[in-house]
């Protein structure tokens, strides 16, 4: 097997495929297993070149590392990338890719992302038992929605003193999966709701099922409200939208949502509040993680309740600090992934350099 390893510092093991016999193309980046072997998705996406594929694979994996640290789930964070067109996968390359990951001895453990698809999983299942996310477990997006509402209830309580979400304006942008679940969430705990989204259908289900009012997709980040949620796809905060953006915070399930780590700091000094999305959104993780301990439909709810908890943490520690909400979202996965298992370790408030800003002040 044409399988090579490259040494790339901060990361535990990243390795390269190149076959002609199964024409796999892929990397897979572990960044760390202290907490348990790395898990994360499977891309497969026709990258213009094997650097462009290898940079995507290391930032990922490193967010993942942080995903499942704050999740306070006992894994790592890995992922990988199989360069090519998810139009032409063949079984053969998925079995090639199974192969490769049964070769890491569980070290790194695959899901379904970007270009694959539950079923992919299954064919992968083949030549691996280190895989999640098969056919029949169930749609992640429910828990996904429910973890970014509960910490919604978290931003309510730093913005009017009270975890109640009823008359709190959310506007929600991308009413997909995941958004139209925290549509339904929202409206039953008496939010006023606004959507956006690019399909006429989705705006029409969530103003007729949740009497939601609609703005144009161009204009949900700049629509006066309480709560921003982008639930549609990442970057969202950009230079452009940041001067636009009339929310007191923003708290969705998209990735990526700010741009650069930098726009954090910019959210801050604007007053907004902001909650990290990969803490907010590792409803959908917690969920296909607990297959590897004997699905617990109790114990995944009670792991993503303990999302608000985590929010609440992650907003005292940066008031505390003086930092913004997405560096102590860092620095808390950070102290968790260097002192190991257990739960989030304590932080100790004040202990960092203190700052100014006209953030709201979360005494959540
Ligand atoms: P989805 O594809 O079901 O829904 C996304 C919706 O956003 C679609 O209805 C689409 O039409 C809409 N959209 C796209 N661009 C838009 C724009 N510019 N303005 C308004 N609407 C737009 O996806 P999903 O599964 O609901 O995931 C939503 C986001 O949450 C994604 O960024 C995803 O990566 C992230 N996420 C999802 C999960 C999960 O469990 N599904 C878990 C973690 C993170």
């Amino acid at each position: 097997m044409p399988q090579s390893d490259i040494l790339i510092p901060g990361y535990e093991r990243v390795v390269c495929q190149r076959g002609p016999a199964s024409s796999l193309d892929a990397i897979v980046a572990i960044h760390s297993t202290a907490l348990g072997p790395a898990i994360g998705g499977v891309r497969l996406y026709p990258y213009a070149s094997e650097l462009d594929a290898l940079s995507d694979a290391l930032r990922l994996a490193k967010a993942m590392s942080y995903k499942t640290a704050t999740a306070a789930l006992n894994l790592g964070g890995g992922k990988a990338i199989i360069i090519g067109d998810p139009r032409h996968k063949t079984p053969d390359l998925l079995r090639a890719f199974g192969r490769l990951v049964e070769s890491l001895g569980g070290r790194y453990i695959t899901a379904e992302d970007v270009g694959t698809t539950t079923d992919d999983m299954d064919m992968i299942a083949q030549q691996t038992s280190h895989v999640v996310g098969r056919s029949g477990v169930g749609d992640p997006s429910p828990l996904t929605a429910l973890g970014v509402f509960r910490a919604h209830r978290v931003v309510a309580a730093a913005l009017t003193g009270s975890r109640a979400l009823a008359g709190v304006h959310v506007v929600v942008q991308g009413v997909g999966r995941v958004g139209s679940q925290l549509c339904r969430l929202l409206a039953q705990a008496g939010a006023r709701l606004t959507v956006a989204d690019l399909d006429d259908t989705a705006v029409r289900r969530a103003t007729g099922e949740f009497g939601a009012s609609a703005v144009a997709p161009a204009s949900a980040h700049a629509t006066p409200c309480d709560i921003f949620a982008p639930c549609a796809l990442g970057p969202v905060v950009t230079d452009q939208t940041l001067p636009e953006l009339r929310c007191r915070a923003i708290a969705g399930a998209a990735n990526n949502v700010l741009a650069q780590p930098s726009h954090g700091a910019a959210l801050q000094w604007a007053g907004i509040l902001f909650a990290p999305d990969y803490v907010i959104n590792a409803g959908g993780l917690i969920h296909v993680a607990a297959e590897l301990d004997g699905y617990s439909g109790e114990r995944v709810r009670a792991r993503v309740d303990h999302i608000e908890d985590t929010l609440a943490l992650v907003f005292r520690v940066a008031r505390s600090r003086g930092i913004s909400p997405g560096e102590a979202a860092d620095r808390l996965a950070e102290e968790r992934i260097t002192n190991g298992h257990g739960p989030p370790a304590p932080i100790t408030a004040g202990s960092g350099p203190g700052g100014r800003s006209r953030h709201p002040q979360p005494d959540a």
